[in-house]
């Protein structure tokens, strides 16, 4: 270890976002240390991240661009991609192309990829895996403030008297924001209330966990709604000076059934009297109210609580949306979902249209929304897409009904992936293969849950002929004919550019306001220190909606009716269990990082199928045996692991395998691609199945 200062960064893992401080061994590692100036962790790194330099080096990665499988040069690869791209839109118009990206993206890689296909070749054709993760959020923060806007802070968690956790393991998945929590309640008493299905370590510091049958979150907070409103609790001025919707969303919620969660009505009645007599609560969400057929109105039971109460914007108040990825909120704010336009402007709106397609001088701005990720892979099986670029992401293996994803790959005309690995289950299916940069490697910026805009930074040289995936587009943008738009030789042009493009977005009264970074030398944006948007004056932001001031037309948030449905795939004698997918403690995604580390490994060391005790009773499964878990899109074998943390029926299991890593275990394989009608977000967490021993 030298002893220069370390190198300020970020972990590329979860939405937390935590600062990382990075010394180089000089022999091609880092040491990784939780950095103590960093607002989102302040010292504190969970396994993952205190595990991160294990995960580096060279091994098995791709050094070269591989074209047909063959080593290539980049001049080569990247002709034939512009070649091609250009031949489909001259032949079948800019629809019949598609990129699908990656919550992993750093926002200058988004950046460029959005402005390419979205103001250039003139389609909304891009999506991402964030898709998979938050767009229920998106859509449901879009309707209730006319903006995607994560309303609190990270400290709201802190200063709340009550913290309702809904459809997230926190205590795995975003472990530092758990442990801010947990000492929060050690030093102050916070309550905590859990509302899972399941019972995982995240209950372990509540004071009440509601484990509600799947899928009937909206009949549990329609039901709080209508209590808030008979027990006086609903604040009149609020609601009055600042929504709209209430007498709509009051009838509905009157023909509420809590009783429909399965939960005891005692417990049903003490939640909703904690909730109601405690003026400072969080109700943090994540991905069991995303990742539904009913994702959207999920998010809109929750809002409309706290809107209803005027408990928004407020220190240790209101709804709070955390992420499962290091940068979906970057890609937010870049507008790299397919229904979405840059700085938080809307595709649908012809004024941001105008204003972005000025900014950009592009030959053609998309005008209608683009294919979402379910869409854009049936697209592809269909020859809709003729050609795709899967940059920093593994859909063959982690879309729903993968098989399907995997056999539209193979059909498409022409795949392009940018990879750090050759051999994922996607890249092992292109044409074009491109090296990328890995984290550790590049520059650029990310954006964690509560808006905290940090950078990632280089601590170590590019291995090969890996190159950022910001260069990669920017390269292909000039190759089809747009040199000087494309221009970039650094991420820092690429951040002052998006920063400028906000500050006119907030000229038309949008909520995503960096124009205060847009002046930023090399050098600022080098040394730039986290700091939290809105960031007009330099200063960091701080919460939304306190006073009001929505983005809506009437400036008002709207309020919306939700009514209780049933998960999308329905149980029967054939497929009568509900499998629900998620996260281990210790693995991220594929694994491609995290499975590097032996220390990681070792927590959960191959897939499983958690599974209540008086199921595998019944079908004469036993611990540590094995299970063949079948749906109607494919089937896995799984360790079982016998459990009473899960509900009779409604078995667990992780995500993280893939036919690369375990054979048999890639479970999304499994996993129904039925979407919310609304967000397009895939149902994650529902999906019928038959298991017997194996
Ligand atoms: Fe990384 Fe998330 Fe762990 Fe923080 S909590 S160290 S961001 S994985």
């Amino acid at each position: 270890m030298t002893g220069a200062a370390p190198i300020r960064s970020t972990c590329p893992y979860c939405g937390v976002g935590c600062g990382v401080l990075l010394r180089p061994d000089g022999a091609g590692g880092l040491s990784v240390a939780g950095d103590p100036e960093h607002p989102a962790n302040r010292g504190r790194l969970c396994s993952k991240g205190t595990a991160l330099g294990d995960t580096l080096g060279t091994r098995g990665r791709l050094l070269h661009p591989l074209v047909e499988g063959r080593r290539a040069t980049w001049d080569d690869a990247l002709d034939r991609v512009a070649s091609r791209f250009s031949e489909a839109v001259a032949m079948h118009g800019p629809g019949s192309i598609a990129f699908y990206v990656s919550g992993q993206f750093l926002t200058e890689d988004y950046y460029v990829a959005n402005k390419l296909m979205k103001g250039f070749i003139g389609s909304a054709n891009i999506d991402t895996n964030s898709r998979l993760c938050m767009a229920s959020t998106v859509a449901g923060h879009r309707r209730a403030f006319g903006t995607d806007t994560v309303p609190g802070t990270y400290d709201d968690l802190e200063e709340a008297d009550l913290v309702v956790i809904v459809g997230s393991n926190l205590a795995w998945c975003h472990p530092v924001l758990y442990r801010r929590l947990a000492e929060a309640r050690e030093r102050r008493g916070t309550r905590v209330v859990v509302i899972d299905p399941r019972r995982t370590a995240t209950a372990d510091i509540a004071d009440m966990h509601l484990a509600l049958r799947p899928g009937t979150d909206v009949a549990l907070f329609a039901g709080l709604f209508a209590h808030l409103h008979e027990a006086g609790a609903i604040d009149g001025t609020f609601v009055l000076d600042h929504t709209e919707g209430f007498d709509a969303t009051l009838d509905a919620a009157a023909t509420a059934r809590p009783g429909a969660t399965g939960l005891d009505p005692d417990a049903i009645e003490a939640f909703y009297r904690l909730w109601t007599r405690t003026e400072r609560v969080v109700t943090l969400f994540s991905q069991g109210v995303n990742q539904s057929s009913r994702g959207t109105d999920k998010v809109s039971a929750i809002l409309n609580c706290h809107l209803a109460t005027g408990r928004i914007g407020r220190p240790g108040s209101g709804p709070f949306s955390v992420t499962g990825q290091p940068n979906a909120m970057g890609g937010r704010e870049v507008g790299g979902l397919a229904n979405t336009l840059a700085a938080h402007l809307d595709l649908e709106d012809p004024t941001h249209r105008a204003a972005v397609a000025g900014f950009w001088d592009g030959p053609r701005l998309a005008d209608r929304q683009g294919l979402k990720a379910v869409e854009m892979f049936r697209a592809a099986a269909q020859g809709r897409v003729k050609a795709l670029w899967i940059a920093c992401t593994n859909p063959a293996a982690t879309m729903p009904e993968a098989d399907m994803v995997r056999e539209a790959i193979r059909a498409c005309d022409f795949v392009v992936v940018s990879d750090l690995f050759a051999t994922t289950d996607t890249a092992r299916l292109a044409d074009v293969v491109l090296p990328a940069a890995g984290w550790g490697e590049k520059d650029g910026t990310v954006t964690n849950s509560d808006r905290t805009i940090s950078r990632q930074r280089a601590a170590l040289g590019l291995p090969g002929e890996a190159r950022p995936d910001w260069a990669a587009f920017a390269e292909v943008g000039r190759r089809m004919g747009w040199p000087r738009a494309f221009d970039y030789a650094r991420p820092a042009e690429i951040f002052r550019e998006h920063a400028a493009l906000s500050g006119l977005a907030a000229g038309l009264g949008r909520d995503f306001d960096i124009s205060g970074l847009a002046g930023l030398s090399d050098a600022d944006y080098d040394a730039l220190a986290p700091i939290r948007w809105p960031v007009a004056t330099g200063r960091s932001g701080g919460r939304f909606f306190g006073a009001g001031g929505f983005f809506t037309p009437t400036g008002r948030a709207r309020i919306h009716p939700v009514r209780q449905e049933e998960p999308a795939a329905r149980t029967s004698p054939r497929y009568p269990f509900r499998l629900n997918t998620g996260r281990v403690r210790d693995h991220w995604h594929t694994m491609t990082r995290t499975g590097r580390s032996a220390r990681l490994s070792r927590h959960m060391a191959e897939p499983f199928l958690q599974i209540h005790p008086g199921d595998a009773a019944r079908l004469g499964l036993v611990p540590a045996g094995l299970a063949r878990v079948r749906s109607p899109h494919g089937e896995a074998v799984l360790r079982v692991l016998v459990s009473e943390a899960v509900q009779p029926g409604h078995p667990f299991a992780p995500m993280h395998w893939t036919d690369e890593t375990a054979s048999a275990g890639r479970i999304d394989a499994l996993v129904e691609a039925a979407t919310d009608p609304v967000s397009g977000q895939p149902e994650s967490k529902a999906s019928v199945v038959a298991i017997e021993r194996f």
